[in-house]
């Protein structure tokens, strides 16, 4: 009886190396998966900032946008041909216009990309579903449309990774489409570096309008002629899906830019895409 008693701290020991052990690796294993490594980038906040071109000639953007378009393949505006790339921004929903859109678009066989946010996919799972099912791309805007500018470097792949994993619990399918998009425009170099490192392509606009205020909006009418006046060849438009106006105004402008030879395209064929 007594022999046996003196096994028993070794035997303790033995459990608890073990328990240490298989904790250390499920940290480690857990950390690799969104582990990326960072080298120079810097944190310096930068708003999109786009310069707007009248006459349909293609906006202008600051110089350092070439060197993220070269070192981190963001999306800023596609090629010179007639093409579109339609992209829509959704944060919450409002009055469904989302539906109302998603019919617009398939009256007119049009594909578009949503960037949605984590609560937006987690209150929405219909309409998530309906844009998975009728060939749109539903891509990351975020989990919480976080200022990216103010996070750490695992709060900002914590914002990016926590998408993907409510996308495939409401959708049951694994998140393939790496298409990012930071909250408000809102970024760093350092944002973009960790985008890409995680696989994900940065998708900016060179077309937008102030359309997200539900309370001040600008009427169909005058939604219509801004995009009129400012569609360019190769266009990302950004627009809000809680807007009234880009509702009313949608349908006419989809007509009118195809009459014009126009081709909206999806960013899975966005030039250089690879
Ligand atoms: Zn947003």
């Amino acid at each position: 009886m007594k022999l046996k008693y003196t096994y028993l701290p070794f035997i303790l020991i033995f459990i608890i190396c073990m328990i240490v052990i298989s904790l250390v690796n499920n940290f480690l294993m857990s950390s690799q998966e969104i582990s990326v490594e960072i080298n120079n980038s810097d944190n310096e906040q930068k708003d999109w900032f786009i310069q707007k071109e009248e006459n349909n000639e293609r906006p202008t953007f600051p110089t350092y946008v070439d060197q993220y378009i070269d070192k981190y393949k963001i999306f800023v505006v596609g090629g010179k041909d007639n093409e579109i790339y339609l992209t829509f921004n959704c944060g919450y929903e409002h009055n469904n216009y989302t539906m109302d859109i998603l019919d617009i678009l398939k009256e007119e066989d049009v594909k578009a990309a949503f960037f949605v946010t984590g609560g937006y996919l987690r209150s929405n799972t219909e309409i998530i579903k309906r844009m998975v099912e009728e060939g749109h791309i539903v891509a990351n805007h975020g989990n919480t449309h976080a200022d990216l500018s103010k996070l750490e470097i695992q709060e900002i792949k914590k914002e990016i990774v926590d998408f993907e994993n409510s996308y495939s619990e409401v959708t049951g399918l694994s998140f393939d489409k790496k298409y990012f998009r930071p909250a408000s425009g809102i970024y760093t170099e350092q944002v973009l570096e960790i985008a890409y490192d995680l696989g994900y392509t940065s998708v900016f606009w060179s077309l937008s309008y102030m359309d997200w205020e539900i309370d001040n909006q600008p009427g169909r009418d005058a939604a219509y002629s801004t995009i009129m006046k400012y569609y360019h060849d190769g266009s990302i438009f950004m627009l809000h899906t809680v807007s009234k106006s880009n509702v009313e105004a949608l349908k006419d402008v989809i007509v009118e830019l195809k009459s014009n030879g126009y081709i909206f395209k999806t960013l899975d064929e966005f030039p250089n895409n690879d």
